[in-house]
């Protein structure tokens, strides 16, 4: 593993566009493959590439991806920046209510209040609030959520298409739908407006009638959910920031 350096690149050549970064580390990885690839995450740049590829291969391909190696990295940056921080006094949206965040020493445990979200826990440190935000977002969705979804199939009428409602919190799904049935959501929905809360169930409830995206599936979805653009515009544009 070597890390290496591309300096002083000059992006606003490329065609006018300009980014914060000047210039960034990628590591070379060299395997048993045949071709090169690029890629970023977590602020760090990856180039994959042959045992025997030559260093100036490797270095003509970064070159010639650069623009969009930095914009990878200013979107990253800038997910990261807007993401949910559990400190004091920042805000947090749960089913739709504004709270402001408190973190106080004490036994552990979650309460809200009219306008306050309050973490008690021993320790302090992020990983542990993160911990126990993880349970009690769960307890929380499996609480609150399934009698949502199960009024939207009887709106629907898919009440016996629906098997049951279980959550998941993973990296790449708000939800997600079965064949037999099973409505899968992510949790961290919870932290998200209602009306998007709303279209995701919708969504996915749609999908025990239609298991493709095609047009029949959006005019489905349309119908009990007509603002479900702006909820996609939501998600792409403000996803990120429930994530903690
Ligand atoms: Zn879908």
């Amino acid at each position: 593993m070597k890390l290496k350096s591309l300096d002083s690149l000059n992006y606003d050549s490329f065609d006018g566009e300009s980014f914060d970064y000047e210039n960034f580390d990628y590591e070379v990885i060299r395997s048993d493959r045949k071709t090169l690839s690029i890629e970023v995450h977590h602020n760090r740049v990856k180039v994959r590439a042959p045992k025997k590829a030559p260093d100036d291969w490797i270095e003509g391909f970064v070159y010639q991806k650069a623009k969009w190696i930095a914009r990878k990295l200013v979107e990253q940056a800038e997910w990261h920046q807007s993401r949910l921080v559990l400190e004091n006094g920042q805000l947090i949206s749960v089913l739709g209510k504004p709270l402001v965040i408190r973190v106080s020493q004490g036994a552990n445990k979650i309460t809200l209040s009219d306008s306050e979200f309050l973490i008690r826990n021993k320790d302090l440190s992020p990983s542990s609030i993160a911990k126990q935000m993880d349970r009690w977002l769960l307890n929380h969705a499996k609480e609150s959520l399934p009698q949502k979804v199960q009024a939207w199939a009887e709106i629907m009428g898919l009440e016996k298409k629906l098997s049951g409602v279980r959550f998941r919190k993973t990296k790449i799904q708000w939800g997600h739908c079965t064949r037999k049935g099973m409505v899968q959501l992510n949790q961290l929905i919870l932290l998200t407006p209602l009306y998007v809360i709303d279209y995701l169930i919708i969504h996915e409830l749609s999908h025990l009638k239609h298991l493709n995206h095609s047009k029949r599936f959006w005019g489905m979805v349309e119908s009990y959910c007509p603002d479900y653009k702006n909820a996609e515009i939501w998600l792409k544009q403000q996803g990120h920031s429930v994530w903690y």
